[in-house]
């Protein structure tokens, strides 16, 4: 058997074209588009990418999206100012503040943050007010990674109600989220983390198993039921030639593009999981598009909301 691929990349293509139309009708009655301002503070490079990914995607939606540098040595309360000056901007339906923060801000600055951004305005759900809000099934704007997981599920006809889902990770900004979304759509759910013991024995209860996890490979074949639909939220880059022959046999196309590139982009599920799954994400091509298509779907929905007010 070989699992039903789950493709998030068309379905964000889709979802792109769908949100065009609804952009453009928002700025023809409100006299603006939809806006959007991304905080970048500092020089880190993945950072660089996701924002550039983010820019480019809403730019293209129709958004207004302005995106706000500072430099690495700028100060919590310069970022915490920022935010302010954006929370009273008429233009900024969202505000996004791209992690992670300098380390030299300090421990819980990156939580400061986020929790000065204003509810009706947080488009990436990880402030401890619209946490709240989603733990107690009020939510306002959700995290964007685990709203596309539930958008993937809905649009691929997957039912959620009365099955059995297992969470493997327990960040705030994946796992637990994702695991009070699936709690909420009536799944009965376990989540497991780096102190479960058996973690094999966990997942293969899952009728419906998420690894959110950020270990190459950890989620094999013997740890998933027969038949199950298997989510790959995992993204590591991976520059191992043994991590890589563990997952691919040396004749896999893939092997070639680690030659080429020297290193990999690949899930927390093993691809050998693909004979046992009934439907699986993969990586590249699943999660990820899908959590740049919720940002955008979190801003219009934002602006529509302060426009209602
Ligand atoms: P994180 O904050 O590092 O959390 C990882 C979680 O995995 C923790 O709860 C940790 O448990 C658990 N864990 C670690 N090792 C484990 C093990 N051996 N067995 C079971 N659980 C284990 O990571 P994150 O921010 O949630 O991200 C998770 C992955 O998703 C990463 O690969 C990240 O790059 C990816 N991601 C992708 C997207 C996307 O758009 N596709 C978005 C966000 C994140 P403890 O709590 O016990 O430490």
């Amino acid at each position: 058997m070989s699992a039903r691929v789950l493709d998030g990349q068309s379905l964000a293509n889709r979802m792109q074209e769908e949100i065009k139309p609804q952009v453009k009708a928002f700025a023809a009655q409100c006299g603006r588009p939809p806006g959007l301002a991304i905080v970048l503070v500092g020089d880190d490079p993945a950072s660089h990418v996701y924002v550039n990914h983010k820019v480019k995607a809403g730019t293209e939606a129709g958004f207004r999206v302005d995106l706000e540098r500072m430099p690495a040595n700028a100060s919590l309360d310069d970022v915490l100012g920022l935010v302010e000056r954006l929370n009273g901007s008429d233009e900024h339906d969202g505000i996004l503040v791209q992690s992670p923060l300098p380390k030299a801000m300090g421990a819980g600055a990156e939580q400061r943050v986020f929790d000065t951004i204003a509810v009706e305005k947080d488009v990436d759900g990880f402030s401890a007010e619209s946490v709240g809000l989603l733990v107690q099934k009020r939510p306002r704007l959700v995290a964007c990674t685990p709203s596309g997981v539930i958008e993937l599920l809905d649009r691929e006809r997957i039912p959620i109600a009365g099955r059995h889902a297992v969470v493997v990770g327990r960040s705030d900004i994946v796992g637990k989220p994702m695991a009070m979304l699936l709690l909420h759509r009536d799944a009965t759910v376990t989540i497991a983390h780096s102190r479960t013991p058996d973690l094999g024995r966990i997942c293969r209860m899952g009728d419906i198993l998420v690894a959110a996890v950020g270990k190459a490979g950890l989620i094999r074949r013997d740890y998933v039921k027969a038949g199950a639909i298997v989510i790959d939220v995992g993204v590591n880059r991976v520059t191992d030639p043994a991590v890589v022959s563990d997952l691919y046999p040396a004749s896999h196309a893939r092997q070639r593009v680690f030659e080429a590139k020297g290193s990999l982009l690949v899930g927390d599920v093993h691809p050998d999981v693909a004979e046992v799954a009934g439907a699986m994400t993969p990586v590249p091509g699943g999660v990820g598009p899908l959590t740049i298509t919720m940002l955008m779907m979190n801003t219009l929905t934002a602006a529509r909301a302060r426009v209602a007010r």
